[in-house]
């Protein structure tokens, strides 16, 4: 017997983690690769951080845990969503994950069944679709694209909802478009929303410190507190402080949803490294100042590559509000052909030539639900950044 599973069967490898996987290969043959698809700062975890684990090795805290974190992690994850987000969740409404990926991955499994709708604007993160269909669900994409500035309306979203439908995924600021939900939008989401009472709303926030917009950061059950009860806001250690290998995810939510995933969370990894929680405990309760200092390094990054694509020939690289990717539209370079004579049809074609000829690896759109276009990570130094764009310039003006 060696055939795997019809639920494995249902869903692709990460996008994201192949094309890294592909860079890293490439530089252990010695190619020199400027590898922008990974979303991961290049920032390192604060020292402080990293203290704060080192202690904790030293202290001890290297067995089992609860089993969706320790007492001081969550309140120390209280206290974040009061300070940020004005948000108030108890121990019981909160669940500690390894990463965010795990938290989305246990609220679906826990909640999805066969046939179960999940609504997701595209472009989305590589990895919704895969989970809730795993966990059995059906994705239901809704396209927002650049002339709707990567955002979906209060119309797109109540024709979408039947009954069905379980979840509405909502990510501001986006991966891959970097595109920002005001309050007043939200608000108008959660209208419709309310007016379905099957309809739970999950908001990926994990970009929350990479900001841009003139509007301040909000998040869903904020703005809609009659939703509250409706939703579960999903957060993590890895891109505001540059922890993206401890693997720390967390959201806070209703109970008996937060039970459900810890119910699952008990049958699958046990806790999230005990170790990382610590860290995790540290960098939430710690300074915040340097969170600015590394959110303006990468706003001069942004407005470096935005106007150096806007430069190359055939793209269009729309102003992105938060994160730390563009997202051009490239379908001024369908139909050309290399100078080895081949024919760039799609955007994989584009970023398979980006990656041969530049030496650039960047993640085709199609991954993210909009294509002709890719997704550039810019969580890389200011000097990399232009030598990739000048390289992804010389390549778009190769073809003919
Ligand atoms: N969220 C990051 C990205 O989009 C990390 C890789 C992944 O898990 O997809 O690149």
């Amino acid at each position: 017997m060696t055939t795997t599973s019809s639920a494995l069967g249902r869903i692709a490898p990460s996008a994201t983690l192949a094309m890294s996987g592909r860079v890293m290969e490439l530089r252990a043959k010695g190619i020199d690769v400027i590898g922008l698809s990974a979303g991961e700062p290049d920032f390192d975890t604060p020292d402080f951080v990293k203290e704060a684990a080192i202690k904790a090795i030293r202290d001890g805290h290297t067995k089992y845990t609860a089993v969706d974190g320790i007492p001081e992690l969550k309140d120390a994850i209280a206290a974040k969503f009061k300070r940020d987000n004005s948000l108030e969740y108890g121990h019981d409404q909160i669940s500690v994950n390894a990463g965010g990926k795990h938290t989305l991955f246990n609220a679906f499994v826990a909640t999805l069944d066969a046939g179960d709708e999940v609504i997701i604007p595209a472009p989305y993160w590589v990895s919704y679709p895969d989970i809730v269909r795993f966990a059995g669900g059906e994705p239901v994409i809704l396209l927002a694209g650049a002339d709707q500035h990567y955002k979906i309306t209060p119309e797109q979203l109540e024709a979408a909802i039947t009954p069905k439908t379980r979840w509405l995924i909502l990510n501001s600021p986006s991966n891959p478009t970097g595109a920002a939900y005001s309050a007043e939008e939200f608000k108008a989401l959660g209208e419709v929303i309310a007016r379905y009472d099957n309809v739970m709303v999950m908001t990926d926030d994990m970009y929350e410190h990479i900001w841009y917009a003139d509007i301040p950061f909000t998040t869903f059950a904020e703005v809609c507190p009659a939703l509250y009860d409706r939703t579960l806001t999903v957060n993590g250690a890895s891109k505001a402080y540059a922890m993206t290998g401890w693997r720390i995810g967390y959201a806070g939510g209703p109970d008996w949803l937060i039970k459900g995933m810890r119910k699952l969370q008990s049958q699958s990894t046990s806790n999230p490294c005990s170790i990382s929680q610590h860290a995790a405990l540290a960098a939430l309760s710690g300074p915040q100042d340097f969170l600015k200092e590394r959110n303006d390094a990468f706003r001069s990054r942004r407005d470096l590559v935005v106007s150096m694509l806007n430069d190359a020939p055939g793209l269009s690289c729309p102003m992105p509000e938060g994160a730390f990717y563009v997202y051009p539209d490239a379908s001024g370079l369908m139909g050309k052909t290399t100078p080895a004579g081949n024919v760039i049809e799609s955007d994989e074609d584009l970023i398979g030539y980006f990656l041969d000829e530049a030496r650039v690896a960047a993640v085709h759109g199609a991954a993210f639900g909009l294509s002709p276009g890719f997704r550039i990570s810019y969580a890389t130094s200011y000097d990399v950044l232009e030598e990739a764009c000048t390289r992804i310039q010389s390549s778009c003006a190769a073809l003919a």
